[in-house]
């Protein structure tokens, strides 16, 4: 949930980029172009809180100001990048990826980064803390915070996430009160308020809050058009299925039914991935995190392959840290047929065709396999017919490197 936050609040602050008016004048040229690598730590060397005009949320000089003092309260160094990505960036996480360059140049600490068109990173090199520890009371903590923040379960600005960070890091058992919670939301919601279209202050500000009232506008004027097209799509498509004279349970109970699998095996994934004692940068276990990371953004999601999907990663995690421990065992493989009928028992031709895929022992008998069905536009058909990560991996069943895959596609 957090990183996804993240990721929402990046989206609108990059999209800000793109329309003339949005930078100020009084913006640098610096702040225009990613900084590399090197300038990065160069500039943390001097002053370890590092916020770019674009990515401050209009208030760069106060969440300089704010993430610099909770900084000098911790004992070990930390450091804050919340900016455009470097040059030369991969596609694929690249917060992870400076974290890893920047402890290279400048050793340990807590790196916590926000990056344009990125999920925000919390990466840890400390003695006192494993980085599971700290990402972990991290999300845990966003999560509170998003739980006591209900009325409009808003993301909030990068500055902002990364001030719950640090509140985090400074907390007693890496646990912040309510109160310091509340506080933060407090902080987000005047932050709101300076974006009402009513409040314009001066200068390179006033240009921030315009940008961002434009894209608000456009983005109402579209939302409101699509909305008013899938509501007559969805009204069209729903009688028939309302009438359904079988007796024979909805496609949402369906869904539903699915979500509470896919959940409790997503919760043995968080409960395993708590108590692993492995190496984290163990690339299984690594892919077992990158699994719990996509579980946490799709599991809300009203698409049966996306619920479908998550059970898979759950499994394809699990087994993955039980594969840390005995690596005879094999990775595991849902049937490619339908993945919600568990592990595949062997590889066989689907139906009539001459395509050998791994199948549940049900499926490879059966002519007419109960092959999973998603919603098109206008009718069911199988989930492979679509041109998503599922369909491409059989929901994983063809590759190796399933989480991976999910995550670059989220990516893309
Ligand atoms: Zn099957």
């Amino acid at each position: 949930m957090r990183r996804l936050g993240a990721a929402v609040g990046l989206m609108v602050a990059s999209s800000m980029l793109a329309l003339p008016g949005s930078a100020g004048a009084a913006e640098s040229s610096i702040d225009r172009a990613g900084l590399t690598v090197d300038e990065i730590a160069a500039q943390l060397r001097h002053d370890p809180v590092l916020v770019q005009t674009v990515m401050g949320g209009g208030d760069t000089q106060g969440a300089h100001e704010r993430l610099t003092e909770l900084a000098s309260e911790l004992d070990y160094p930390v450091y804050v990048v919340i900016g455009l990505q470097p040059a030369g960036s991969p596609r694929n996480r690249p917060g992870e990826d400076l974290a890893a360059r920047l402890h290279q140049r400048l050793g340990e600490g807590l790196y916590v980064i926000h990056l344009a068109d990125d999920i925000g990173e919390v990466a840890t090199w400390l003695d006192r803390y494993d980085q599971f520890e700290m990402s972990a009371a991290d999300y845990a903590a966003s999560k509170r915070f998003y739980t006591r923040r209900p009325e409009d379960n808003k993301s909030i600005e990068p500055t902002l996430e990364a001030e719950l960070t640090l509140r985090v890091a400074a907390a007693k058992g890496l646990k912040p009160s309510d109160a310091v919670l509340d506080d933060i939301a407090e902080t987000a919601s005047a932050h709101d308020a300076q974006l009402d279209p009513e409040v314009v202050s001066e200068g390179w500000d006033s240009e921030t809050a315009l940008g961002k009232r434009r894209v608000v506008t456009v983005a109402t004027g579209l939302f409101v058009l699509l909305s008013g097209l899938v509501v007559a799509i969805w009204l069209l498509r729903r009688r028939p299925s309302e009438r359904r004279p079988d007796g024979r349970p909805s496609r949402t109970d369906a869904i539903e039914k699915t979500r509470a699998g896919a959940q409790q095996l997503a919760d043995q994934l968080e409960r395993a991935l708590d108590t692993t004692t492995s190496r984290l940068d163990d690339p299984l276990v690594e892919s077992a995190l990158l699994a719990r990371d996509q579980i946490r953004r799709l599991l809300g999601s009203d698409d049966i392959a996306d619920v479908a999907g998550v059970q898979v990663l759950a499994q394809t995690g699990l087994r993955n840290l039980a594969r840390v421990a005995d690596r005879r065992l094999r990775p595991y493989r849902a049937c490619f047929a339908n993945p919600l009928h568990g592990e595949a028992q062997t590889t066989s031709p689907l139906a009539n065709s001459t395509l050998e895929v791994p199948l549940c022992a049900d499926c490879a008998r059966s002519e007419h396999p109960d092959v999973l069905t998603v919603r098109g536009l206008f009718r069911t058909h199988p989930y492979y017919d679509r041109d998503d990560v599922w369909a491409r991996t059989g929901f994983g069943s063809l590759v190796d490197d399933l989480p991976h895959q999910v995550d670059a596609g989220a990516a893309r």
